[in-house]
């Protein structure tokens, strides 16, 4: 097959009918996952144009592969490909705790500059979940993915760089909040205007394209006034900047300051009338009780980098656990993205072939919606709701009698089967 890359052109991405598209299976049970995932993506793209387009797919070192092959965790040539080729797929990288080498995952967004986390978290019909109404669940989550106390600035206990932090922190009159200077290590969290309006921007776009009718922020801007605090603000600046199309949270508290509750709620009630998208906020740790009582409240939640990683795991088990939920790493300006199975390495589970491939076959469904071969999003989108509602998965989700039990590769091959016969 000869090389087609995808390419960005005027802000559109311009896919090839051949394109060649990267892939790192990961560690752990990643190569498990990934044989699966593969064999359902073929099926898809075959059974969608009949061989006029096809994936050339391109093996990418990384993890420890990649380490047990070159010295490296993340070689030059696999970040280079990434650049290059614009869109890829992934599955888990291991990374330590404490010490060690840093996220792979963490370098991978923070290289290709990969600024929206883009979680979308929905019920399939027959998963097992936690709650009673897990159908009630739809909410899609962006996560700013290069800010925050990830950008990895961090000063360890007892060394010259936690003393020189102090001696800042005592020039500014500030060392007397750290309870104890002796033994603290210290972090830094960046929050920017520019990192929190272009994540919030990727999130309103989306709002608008899919027909949204509520936007949340979620933050601890209660606590962290100026990062937490500022991204709000910020939010709610560029939603306005919307001008018709929104109505915001702040202006609800604006007219009630000027002309009281009466005249606010009748605001809020024309806005909604109107069709136009409600952009609310809501502190993170509320956020997370009215998640679970009421999910039906939120549609999209743009919020910062741990907050979103914490909401978006806790979301996943609403609906069935991180063996179902997708992501996408995405820069809406470059083009460039990377989709990925939301959980870990498993690494308990490593060859044995027994958990669940559905959240890299999901991952894979939002990348096909993203290069806009949405046919073969919603052929494989079908394919696991089949296989799921009858109760044909891999042992995680077997909780009920009927259960018939899959492999990982066993429950690729059964989706793609589903997929060919459809
Ligand atoms: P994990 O997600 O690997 O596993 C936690 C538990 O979740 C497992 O014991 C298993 O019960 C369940 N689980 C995970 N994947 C599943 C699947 N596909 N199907 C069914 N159940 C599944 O989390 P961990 O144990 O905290 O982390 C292990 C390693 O993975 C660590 O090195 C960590 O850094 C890494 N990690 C990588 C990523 C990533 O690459 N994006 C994300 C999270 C963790």
């Amino acid at each position: 097959m000869t090389e087609q890359k995808i390419t960005m052109a005027n802000g559109h991405l311009k896919v090839p009918d051949n394109p060649t598209i990267p892939f790192i299976q990961g560690d752990g049970i990643g190569p498990e996952i990934w044989k699966a995932a593969k064999i359902v993506f073929d099926a898809a793209v075959s059974k969608a144009y009949d061989g006029r387009r096809q994936i050339n797919w391109l093996p990418l070192l990384a993890g420890e592969a990649a380490y047990q092959k070159t010295g490296q965790w993340l070689p030059d040539e696999t970040l280079q490909s990434l650049k290059d080729y614009l869109v890829g797929i992934k599955g888990p990288l291991t990374t330590p705790i404490g010490v060690g080498h840093r996220s792979i995952n963490v370098t991978l967004r923070q290289k290709l500059d990969l600024y929206a986390c883009f979680r979308p978290v929905t019920y399939y019909p027959g998963t097992p979940s936690p709650v009673v109404h897990p159908e009630n669940v739809n909410i899609d989550v962006f996560r700013e993915n290069t800010e925050d106390i990830y950008a990895g600035i961090e000063a360890d206990v007892n060394t010259a760089e936690a003393e020189e932090w102090k001696q800042l922190l005592k020039k500014q009159g500030k060392l007397d909040k750290v309870r104890f200077p002796d033994t603290a290590a210290f972090g830094i969290k960046p929050i920017s205007k520019q990192g929190s309006t272009r994540l919030v921007k990727a999130a309103l776009d989306y709002a608008f394209a899919n027909h949204k009718h509520v936007l949340t922020l979620v933050h601890k801007g209660n606590i962290m006034k100026k990062t937490e605090g500022s991204f709000k603000t910020w939010g709610y600046e560029l939603a306005e900047s919307y001008g018709d199309q929104v109505f915001t949270w702040h202006q609800y508290n604006q007219i009630k300051d000027q002309k009281g509750t009466a005249e606010a709620d009748a605001a809020y009630k024309a806005a909604k009338d109107a069709g136009k998208l409600i952009v609310n906020d809501v502190i993170t740790d509320n956020f997370f009780q009215q998640a679970l009582l009421y999910p039906e409240h939120f549609q999209v939640v743009a919020t910062m980098n741990l907050n979103g990683d914490y909401i978006s795991d806790a979301l996943a088990a609403q609906v069935g656990g991180i063996g179902i939920a997708p992501g996408g790493n995405i820069n809406y300006e470059t083009g460039h993205a990377i989709f990925e199975a939301t959980h870990g390495t498993a690494p308990q589970f490593a060859g044995q072939n027994k958990l669940n491939p559905t959240s890299i076959i999901l991952s894979g469904t939002m990348m096909f919606d993203y290069l806009g071969w949405s046919e073969v999003a919603k052929l494989i989108r079908t394919g696991i709701t089949t296989a799921i509602e009858s109760h044909h998965v891999t042992v995680d989700f077997a909780k009920t009698p009927d259960a018939t039990v899959l492999s990982t590769t066993g429950f690729g091959e059964y989706v793609a089967d589903l997929i060919g016969k459809g």
